[in-house]
């Protein structure tokens, strides 16, 4: 066990990068003219609800690559889910079906 947590595993992040317009109420602003502020931000959904976190412009990099992290580590685990299958259609399929009775 002691592997899994010694291991320097990158950070993690399910979402989308976007950017977040706000006005901040300001009226000697000049986002009161007319040009918002403009932050990097991640959206997710959080018990069906989506959220919004606004992000420093030194964390994009690291947003990114972790959501890339993430999609990587979901399409690692969906192709070994599909070969996990594959093997027990294989099993059932090679066997001599005295087993496969319940359908
Ligand atoms: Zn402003």
């Amino acid at each position: 066990m002691s592997c899994i947590v010694s291991r320097s595993r990158p950070m993690l992040l399910r979402g989308t990068l976007t950017t977040f317009r706000r006005r901040c109420g300001k009226a000697t602003c000049r986002c009161a003219t007319g040009e918002p502020h403009e932050s990097p931000a991640l959206t997710f959904t959080e018990s069906g609800r989506t959220k919004t976190v606004t992000l420093a412009a030194s964390e994009v990099a690291e947003v990114t690559a972790a959501l890339a992290a993430y999609e990587a580590a979901r399409a690692e685990l969906e192709a070994a889910a599909q070969a996990g299958l594959v093997k027990l259609r294989n099993r059932r399929q090679g066997g001599s079906g005295s087993e496969g009775g319940r359908r």
